[in-house]
């Protein structure tokens, strides 16, 4: 149910009454139960060539670890999942599955809906997590160590694969926490009780890994120094840097990134305290623009719109991340651009945007132009790749380039996740290619191990 809050002009904390921001940030789809897990597990067909599966950017073997839920047997089920996805608790919370695996379920026609594989998943991980099951333990050390740069779900994933063949991990975090965006970026509502840290926890107990947090490349130490002092590097950043509007208006209070703003909704234990307007104008049309307008609607804002510059279809959010977004009362605008923003005393009053279209294959401003009042504005117009001390690795429209393995241009160097330039920006993108750039580091030192054959 929607809830209003003060109605007072201006960006603001307390809007909504205590009992409110609770409710509002409670978990958005809680962990089914034993008979419900057991129902829906019985929907699923255990097909033999498993759409759903291919369909996982991981490759979990779906109907198996459905039939072991159903088998009554969920610990087996979260070892299936964790073999192909160690963040596997994580990606049962944040998968767009309605765009993944639940897209291409054989269940999902007009009559009938998909097998709720996203539900199912989190209905097992969570057991064994809570139970505190470690499937996994390190082989013989290889005394080969290997610097990850970044702990978010790209440098985890590779950390742990590593650490499971028995090389030691350094991870290098530029920020206070480890976890990357699970811990600063997902939308709060979906991922309630700290679950971002008990993962990481649930993750690096295999041992092997350290995490050094404060350590960013390119201000601490460069490539170089990594590629001289391990024997092997894994980069995992991320996308730390956010597009600007290049729009008059861009420096006035009320203007901000919204991944700046979920950050610090992320990290508050008190909701009431967070400031925000009673009109809220968010630019953008991907899944930061959405969970920035659903999280202000939260935390008590009268009015919030998207603005996007292109159509419905166009937009990366999902039609289910959008459905959120409206039934939680946020109006979504197509075809419009923003202009200017408007200034009343310095502070943000309103934004000025123009009508788009396409012509002859291209955006236009239409040159109709309309006011929308606002006190506060996200910019949510797409991350970007910011980082320096890389040396002569080579880059490609502003990613890392890799070859299929994770492989960077520079030996020694491998990369995965959003800084690279293939596969989706997505967490469980991110997860199989830090996994699988850890099974090409694990090949590459196996290879240098391996005594030379003498040539006759
Ligand atoms: C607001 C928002 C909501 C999202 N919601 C979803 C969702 O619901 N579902 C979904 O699947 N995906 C979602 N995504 C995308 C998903 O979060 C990312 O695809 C995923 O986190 C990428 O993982 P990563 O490890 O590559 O990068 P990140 O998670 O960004 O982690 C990178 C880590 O590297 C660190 N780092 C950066 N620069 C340096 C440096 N120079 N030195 C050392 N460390 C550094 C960062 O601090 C960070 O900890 C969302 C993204 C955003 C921004
Ligand atoms: S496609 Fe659907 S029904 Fe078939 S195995 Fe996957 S989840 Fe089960």
């Amino acid at each position: 149910m929607e809830r209003l809050g003060n109605g007072k002009a201006g960006i603001e904390a307390g809007r909504l009454a205590a009992a409110d921001y609770e409710a509002n940030f409670a978990d958005l789809h809680p962990r089914l139960d034993r008979h419900e897990a057991l129902v829906e597990s019985d929907r699923c067909y255990f097909c033999y060539d498993a759409p759903c599966m291919t369909a996982c950017p991981t490759s979990i073997d779906i109907p198996l670890f459905i039939r072991q839920i159903q088998t009554g047997n969920p610990i087996g089920s979260a070892k299936t999942i964790f073999d192909q996805n160690i963040l596997g608790g994580m990606c049962a919370r944040v998968c767009p599955t309605e765009t993944l695996c639940e897209q291409a379920c054989v269940r999902n026609t007009a009559e009938d809906k998909p097998v709720e594989i996203g539900k199912l998943q989190r209905y097992s991980t969570d057991i064994a997590m809570e139970q505190g099951r470690q499937f996994y333990s390190r082989k013989a050390p290889t005394g080969k160590t290997i610097a990850v740069v970044g702990a978010g779900p790209a440098g985890l994933a590779a950390a742990h694969r590593l650490a499971m063949h028995g090389h030691s991990v350094t991870i290098l975090e530029a920020r206070e926490k480890a976890g990357g965006l699970n811990e600063y970026g997902i939308a709060t509502y979906k991922a309630v009780d700290d679950f971002a840290a008990r993962e990481v926890d649930y993750v690096t107990a295999i041992g092997g890994i350290e995490i050094v947090n404060g350590q960013a490349l390119g201000r601490d130490f460069s490539l170089s120094d990594l590629s001289a002092k391990y024997d092997a590097v894994f980069l995992g950043m991320g996308l730390a840097g956010v597009n600007g509007l290049g729009i008059e208006g861009e420096a006035l209070v009320g203007v901000e990134d919204a991944v700046d703003f979920i950050a610090a909704l992320r990290q508050a234990k008190d909701k009431s305290v967070l400031p925000v307007g009673r009109r809220v104008v968010v630019l953008g049309g991907g899944m930061t623009a959405i969970d920035a307008a659903i999280q202000s609607k939260l935390l008590g804002a009268e009015e919030v719109t998207i603005c996007y510059r292109r159509g419905k279809e166009n937009m990366n959010a999902s039609p289910y991340e959008q459905d959120l977004a409206t039934a939680n009362g946020v109006i979504i605008r197509h075809w419009l651009a923003p202009k200017s923003i408007i200034d009343k005393d310095g502070k943000v009053a309103g934004i000025e945007v123009e009508y788009t279209a396409i012509r002859d294959g291209k955006l236009i401003g239409t040159g109709e132009t309309g006011i929308i009042a606002a006190d506060q504005i996200f910019k949510a117009i797409g991350q970007t790749f910011s980082a320096s001390g890389l040396g002569a690795l080579q880059f490609e429209k502003g990613k890392i380039v890799v070859d299929p393995e994770g492989r960077t241009s520079i030996e020694g160097v491998w990369a995965g996740g959003d800084c690279i330039g293939t596969g989706e920006d997505l967490t469980v993108s991110a997860v199989a290619q830090g996994r699988d750039a850890a099974e090409s580091i694990a090949k590459a030192l196996a290879a240098a191990a391996q005594p030379a054959t003498a040539v006759a």
